[in-house]
């Protein structure tokens, strides 16, 4: 994965936060979608749904939990 689900920023901190924080992105991807694309950074349509939830990337599909 390029970029942080949560908060759009690299994993090597030359863009957005710096590493470290994506320790907390990560854990609040694990009780919320994400919404950012962690391939291409395009924002994702975020749907929640009965069984949870589904963040769909215009590029690369839908992705559920
Ligand atoms: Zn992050
Ligand atoms: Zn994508």
């Amino acid at each position: 994965m390029a970029f942080c689900g949560l908060c759009g920023g690299t994993y090597d901190g030359a863009s957005g936060p710096p590493p470290s924080a994506h320790h907390e992105c990560n854990e609040r991807l694990a009780m919320e979608p994400p919404r950012y694309c962690a391939a291409c950074r395009r924002r994702m349509k975020v749907q929640v749904t009965p069984l949870g939830w589904s963040a769909e990337c215009s590029r690369h599909g839908v992705l559920v939990p």
